[in-house]
């Protein structure tokens, strides 16, 4: 059986730790004591395998390493519910006693779970909870009575889980985190915060060390509580479980904190909301505290401070994959290029405007305001200014949803400027290091920006983050679209395999739903067909199941395949076999169809070229085949060449959309189409020589995921279509997108197929179309190229192939990913990081960057360029005066 070394895969096999054991003692600093702080976060802690595995790591560590404090959370949701009474308690005290009685019952059933009787270790508990939800300071909301109430949930799960781990033969201590988290209250500190979302003292002594030691050397605390000087309870602010491991950390000056949660790691982006976010193996204290500040929930903000400040290194792991070695945040990241390491997003951001005529080099005009915002207690993040303006915007706190501060605020404020509040905003934020030098790297995401409404644009000083602050419901959805562009675009370094791990669609075993590639099981007849490279070959049978796969697309009437993404006559044969017209863009291509295609009936060939030459008209007309016009030039300048014809018209309904800039073929900036506004001209100019506009088109882009494009399209060129009256076909065009990395979604046809029946049964009159064609070939091609030379230069290892840019140009043109394995050896495990290089005079002609291909690699080696049956050959040149590279089949 062919075992096929994944490039990708193989950073997920290294973060497997062999042992437990991640940070073996000896590399820690000898002024380190040997304490370990675990943290175990609400889900964590929420089911009794799981606290089997605190159990077990709690040993493990201790026999490893030495001393062991464990940190838990509420159990799940607990803290929510907390607040829910909290609020309940101020008005309706039928729904407390409900709510209550809910909380406890909760407890009593997870505590049966353990086989643990919750009434004899908790019930004092649950007698705390009943008479503060009937205290008198409920009435108004008082923020001492507020603390101890949260408080309850990590002191009852604290508790359940000492009783468990006790009666399964481990010897835990229990101990009072409100003992030793001391609140300190900070200048402009609010009543509010100075109870519910505390800063603590950090005591490094000897001497604290060493009274803390004498409790025992297998501890238990409670996360998220403290106690302020005057003894009264006070809690960290939500999530702050986190900053109190960290704390303890800080203070033992322990070996490390590791944080133990639901996901193996911080990623690139929450991978929750995008599925193909990496991991992120190693970070800088500095690059966490930004992605945590910006949005990450997986740590609390606060946590970072204490464990950098006393170079504590920071784990971030899995409970439910222990063996997975997570993220690492320590002083000494691995090597830092520039690079955009993450992208994190925040709701809830209240922007404030303050206008102001005469505010134009009027000292100590931002003193005065931001005296009124600390005034307030509350702490200004981004800033705008201009001549008459100053826009800040406040992160969201607590503080910020509980009570009418803002009000409060705007009316101190209206006394100095006109003042407009922006709600809800969101922002989005990329961090890396270097991001200014990145710049030229993120036009994509640029123009993602631009066609959303950016209150505000934010580079921080430390060249840490740029932040855009938009309408929340403009952020929407964005994220998955920015990180794949961030990828695309190189902006975001993935192949960099020191810091960017496996993606968390590898991780939770979403990518195993991907069928296995043809030519992972056909290395012996691709091997025989590398006699002379570099050699392109498609996999016909490849072509007729996603031709099928269309075909079987209800809703569609008839289907084109565009033919410049792949020329190949055999795949044309093949194609028009499985049913599908042909779609042409110059005089050439339609040659070239006819003469590959015998007996071609012209009614199945469109002709859709872009600014093509008077002749090019004439000659299809001549054929036959059918006409696409997208502006109205040629029907002016040349009237003759369309009487008395039927036209399709291709429509540029105002936006684009796709895997790069260079291929949306929609909005103002793409030379594309028709605009709506120009439609009566159009129409005009059709009637004077007696054609009739039949058919409606639209392209706006290629490598689309996302269905709802389509819909969006159909919709529109409907609407446009009844204005016109003679419309009888609707061409949605092509677009659809390939998975290009090894962990990628194949593209989702019932989507498509659901999208497509909607708009179809909308508007029934109208035949639907559609002319795809990266997707019908892009998967049926592989590029055979041979190794020429590895060389090693200033740390980069580079091995060269007889394909560059001139063969396969994507990677250079649109920083295009493609797999590439070392098909002479597939077995061979996967080496350091190298790029490929092609033979072209161009620093630009790279076809991988950072591959991890066999260190056996050497000249003379075939190696296989995947997924290129589109937009390969059919763009290749004859560059440096190369030949272009050969084509062969495979139909079997
Ligand atoms: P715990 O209860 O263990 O403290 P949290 O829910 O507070 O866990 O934090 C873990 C969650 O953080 C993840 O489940 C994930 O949804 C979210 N998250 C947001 N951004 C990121 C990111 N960049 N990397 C990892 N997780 C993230
Ligand atoms: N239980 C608290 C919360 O849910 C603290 C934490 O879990 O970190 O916010
Ligand atoms: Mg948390």
């Amino acid at each position: 059986m062919l075992r096929v070394q994944h490039a990708l895969l193989s950073p997920m096999e290294s973060l497997v730790s062999a042992s437990t054991a991640v940070v073996p003692p000896n590399a820690v600093a000898n002024s380190r004591s040997a304490w370990s702080v675990l943290k175990f976060g609400g889900t964590s802690v929420s089911k009794r395998s799981r606290w089997d595995t605190i159990g077990r790591l709690a040993m493990a560590r201790q026999a490893e390493s030495g001393p062991v404090l464990v940190v838990v959370s509420a159990i799940s949701g607990v803290t929510n519910a907390l607040l829910a009474i909290i609020d309940a308690a101020q008005r309706d005290a039928d729904k407390t006693a409900a709510l209550v009685s809910a909380l406890c019952e909760t407890h009593r059933e997870f505590a049966a779970t353990l086989q643990i009787d919750a009434d004899g270790v908790i019930g004092h508990r649950f007698a705390e909870l009943r008479a503060l939800s009937g205290d008198a300071r409920a009435t108004c909301a008082d923020v001492g009575w507020q603390a101890e109430l949260q408080a309850l949930g990590e002191l009852m799960s604290s508790a359940l889980g000492e009783a468990y781990l006790n009666q399964q033969g481990i010897p835990i201590r229990w101990i009072d985190a409100r003992q030793h988290m001391r609140a300190i209250v900070l200048p402009n500190t609010t009543e509010w915060a100075a109870r519910l979302s505390v800063n603590c003292h950090i005591d490094t002594s000897p001497d604290y060390r060493a009274a803390f030691a004498e409790q025992g050397a297998l501890l238990i605390t409670q996360g998220f509580i403290a106690r302020d000087e005057a003894e009264r309870t006070c809690i960290l602010g939500r999530g702050g479980s986190d900053t109190s491991a960290a704390y303890f950390g800080a203070r033992l000056q322990a070996a490390r904190v590791e944080i133990w949660t639901d996901v193996p790691g911080m990623f690139s982006a929450n991978p929750r909301e995008v599925p193909q976010a990496r991991l992120l193996s190693r970070l800088d204290y500095e690059e966490a505290q930004e992605i945590a500040t910006t949005g990450a929930k997986v740590l609390h903000p606060r946590c970072i401070g204490p464990c950098r400040e006393s170079r504590v290194p920071l784990w971030i792991r899995d409970t439910e994959r222990p063996e997975l070695a997570g993220t690492l945040i320590d002083a000494s990241a691995a090597d830092a290029a520039p690079g955009v390491k993450a992208i994190s997003t925040r709701k809830g951001i209240v922007l404030v405007s303050m206008e102001s005529i005469g505010m134009w080099q009027q000292v100590g005009f931002l003193a005065d305001v931001f005296a009124i915002f600390r005034a307030h207690g509350l702490s200004v993040d981004l800033i705008g200014s201009a001549e008459s303006n100053v826009t800040v915007s406040l992160d969201p706190s607590e503080n910020l949803v509980s009570s009418n501060v803002i009000d409060a605020l705007c009316a101190d404020l209206a006394a100095f400027c006109r003042v407009k509040v922006i709600v809800p905003c969101a922002s989005i934020t990329l961090v890396g290091r270097g991001m200014r030098s990145l710049l030229h790297k993120l036009s994509d995401v640029m123009a993602v920006f631009g066609r959303e409404r950016v209150h505000l644009i934010s580079q921080s000083s430390n060249d840490l983050n740029l932040t855009f602050v938009v309408d929340e419901a403009a952020a929407e959805g964005l994220l998955p679209k920015l990180h794949e562009l961030l990828i695309a675009s190189g902006a975001m370094p993935v192949d960099e395999a020191a810091v960017f791990g496996p993606s968390w669609r590898q991780i939770s075993g979403q990518a195993a739903a991907r069928a296995a590639c043809w030519w992972q099981s056909r290395q012996t007849a691709l091997l025989s067909l590398a006699t002379g490279t570099p050699r392109y070959v498609y996999h016909l049978p490849t072509a007729r199941a996603r031709a099928q796969a269309l075909a079987a697309v209800e809703a569609v009437d008839r289907r084109f395949y565009a033919i410049k993404a792949n020329p190949h006559p055999a795949l044309l044969r093949t194609l028009v076999d499985a049913g599908f017209g042909l779609e042409c863009v110059s005089e050439g291509e339609l040659r070239h169809v006819f003469a590959s295609v015998p007996g071609l009936d012209p009614v199945r060939v469109l002709f859709t070229p872009s600014f093509a030459a008077r002749q090019e008209y004439a000659e299809a007309r001549a054929l036959g085949v059918r006409i696409t016009l997208d502006s109205v030039y040629p029907l002016q300048m040349w009237p003759a060449l369309f009487r008395g014809l039927d036209l399709q018209l291709r429509i540029d309904p105002g936006f684009g959309s796709g895997h790069h800039e260079k291929v949306r073929t929609g909005g103002k900036g793409a030379k594309f189409g028709l605009p709506a506004t120009r439609l009566a001209e159009f129409l005009a100019a059709a009637d004077v020589v007696a054609a009739r506009v039949v058919g409606l088109h639209a392209h706006i882009g290629s490598g689309v995921t996302d269905a709802a494009h389509w819909r969006t399209v159909y919709s529109q060129l409907a609407g446009l279509a009844e204005q016109i009256g003679t419309v009888e076909s609707i061409d949605v065009g092509g677009g659809l997108g390939v998975p290009y990395e090894p962990d990628a979604p194949d593209f989702d046809l019932q989507a498509y197929g659901r999208a497509l029946a909607e708009v179809k049964a909308a508007w029934p009159q109208y035949e639907l179309w559609i002319e795809p064609g990266r997707y019908l070939v892009a998967e049926a091609g592989v590029l055979l190229t041979r190794v020429t030379q590895c060389v090693d230069k200033l740390g980069v290892r580079r091995i060269g192939v007889d394909a560059g840019m001139n063969a396969l140009i994507r990677p250079a043109l649109y920083g295009a990913y493609h797999e590439i394995v070392n098909l002479s050896r597939l077995e061979d495990a996967p080496g350091a990081p190298a790029d490929v290089v092609g033979p072209i005079c161009e620093s630009g002609d790279v076809l991988g960057r950072r591959r991890r291909l066999p260190a056996s690699t050497q000249e003379g080696d075939v190696l296989l360029i995947a997924t290129t049956g589109a937009y390969g050959a059919a763009m290749a040149s004859t560059y440096n005066l190369r030949a272009l590279p050969a084509e062969e089949l495979l139909d079997d």
